[in-house]
């Protein structure tokens, strides 16, 4: 039997790759299993709060991972304790470093205080590809001419692709390597709150002088000020001041700044005056050298067939990489052998994608079938709305489930061009947040494609 500290780590390793950092640290941080009695699990979480959230949201999910651990778990017990001596030396830590199933997550400890900057984040640890050469170029130029070419300097591209290591690594050069300490990193939900919070106590003043003394100001996730006005005046202000003293500036966003909604246009033309460079998905030479590298770094036992295995199924995400490798360790640590490559399928299997057997034309086919339209008045230049919504959602489905590049589906769909492609992308994704019924329809006729 896996000792119930294992049990718990292989829970947290892989809730830990499942939510978003603030939510996995929220929910379980000084959780642990409290003791075991034959199937049933005794889970300690620190208050009534977290127990009622993971019973609702999370259950289902930790009672599927701790059988997958061991087949012999029937139920989970939610006990309310605390674990006092570890919750006060560890009030500030992600879960993460604790279970150390990352040594990348121990140096979150270190974060500077003064400047948001994480040391783990250089470049030395930057596995640079053909996906992100232009950018770690581009990168390279601002580090050794702050201010003067690209400025502001824009990397944009999707979550999990490295944009803050690469932006932080900046930031960490120039603290460590040149007269340009002063840096400061901020992600742009941060920066709003942060200017809010001083309007609410008069001390507007007092934001702009603090924002305006750094020598490099480098703002993560930029696209999180769509449709904030104030916020974006003061950004512009705040640029204007940067560009104009030849202080550098440093933007990431996951998209360009073109299709970021709700823009106000001179920011945009202010994003669009400097470099902009994106970071596309690795290729498998890159993910096997990214998977490599961290292996070695961590000293972790893992088998050439399983990096090669992970490296050709998980396509999408360099975060999600990590995680499947730390997932993998765990687990092997646990069970104390390597595992199977049919463990791992069974492990990872809500990372990997659908497969390619179903065809570019099966996802025209049955779009056009589920909306009871011919299927050759797709290509057609038609704007009816009955057409170009199914025309949209086969853009959608083939980039997001596909990865087909937009000039591919352009023309696939009667030579359209790919930003039209970009921009039906886009829509369909914004619009999925609040329309329902939308949701369904993506849901059914993906079951049609790929549940046959
Ligand atoms: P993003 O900000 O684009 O969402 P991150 O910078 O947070 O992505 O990267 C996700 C994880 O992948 C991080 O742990 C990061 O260190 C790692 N990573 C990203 N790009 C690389 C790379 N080129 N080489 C090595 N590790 C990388
Ligand atoms: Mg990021």
């Amino acid at each position: 039997m896996i000792e119930t500290k294992q049990l718990w780590d292989g829970v947290l390793a892989e809730m830990e790759l499942e939510l978003s950092k603030a939510n996995f640290s929220t929910w379980f941080r000084n959780t642990g299993i409290a003791k075991r009695e034959e199937g049933t699990i005794f889970i300690n979480v620190p208050n009534t709060f977290v127990r009622d959230w993971l019973i609702n949201k999370y259950h289902k999910n930790i009672l599927r991972i701790l059988r997958n651990l061991d087949q012999e778990v029937r139920a989970i017990e939610y006990l309310i304790s605390k674990i006092e001596s570890r919750e006060e030396k560890t009030k500030d830590l992600t879960f993460a470093k604790q279970i150390n199933v990352s040594n990348l997550g121990l140096n979150d400890l270190y974060i500077n205080k003064e400047n948001n900057l994480n040391p783990k984040y250089t470049l030395d640890n930057f596995i640079v590809g053909s996906f992100n050469e232009v950018a770690y170029a581009a990168a390279l130029a601002v580090m050794k001419e702050p201010g003067v070419k690209y400025n502001p300097l824009f990397i944009y591209g999707g979550t999990g692709l490295g944009k803050t290591h690469l932006i932080q690594s900046v930031g960490n050069y120039f603290k460590n390597h040149t007269i340009r300490k002063n840096v400061f990193y901020i992600t742009s939900e941060t920066f709003a709150s942060d200017y809010i919070n001083s309007v609410i106590n008069k001390k507007a003043n007092l934001f702009k002088e603090k924002y305006r003394k750094y020598d490099v100001l480098i703002i993560d996730d930029i696209q999180f000020v769509s449709g904030k006005i104030k916020i974006q005046e003061e950004l512009f202000h705040l640029f204007n001041s940067y560009y104009e003293t030849g202080k550098q500036i440093i933007f990431s966003s996951d998209k360009p700044p073109k299709f970021i909604s709700n823009l106000e246009e001179r920011l945009r033309s202010r994003f669009e005056g400097g470099m902009i460079v994106d970071i596309s998905k690795p290729d498998y030479e890159s993910r096997l050298s990214i998977i490599k590298n961290k292996i070695k770094n961590n000293n972790y036992s893992i088998t050439d067939e399983v990096v090669e295995y992970v490296a050709s199924i998980i396509q999408d995400s360099i975060r999600e990489l990590e995680g499947a490798i730390n997932t993998i360790h765990c687990q092997t640590q646990a069970k104390n052998r390597n595992l199977t490559i049919q463990e791992i399928k069974l492990l990872l299997k809500n990372s990997i994608k659908p497969q390619k057997s179903v065809s570019i034309n099966d996802v025209m086919k049955v779009v056009a079938d589920f909306y009871s339209i011919e299927e050759k008045i797709l290509y057609e230049k038609t704007r009816r709305k009955e057409v170009v919504k199914p025309r949209q959602i086969i853009m959608y489905l083939l980039r997001e489930d596909f990865d087909t590049s937009y000039p591919y589906i352009g023309q696939k769909l009667g030579g359209r061009d790919h930003t039209t492609v970009i921009h039906a992308y886009e829509k369909i994704k914004r619009d999925i947040i609040n329309d329902k019924i939308l949701v369904q329809e993506l849901e059914q006729i993906r079951g049609l494609l790929y549940n046959t």
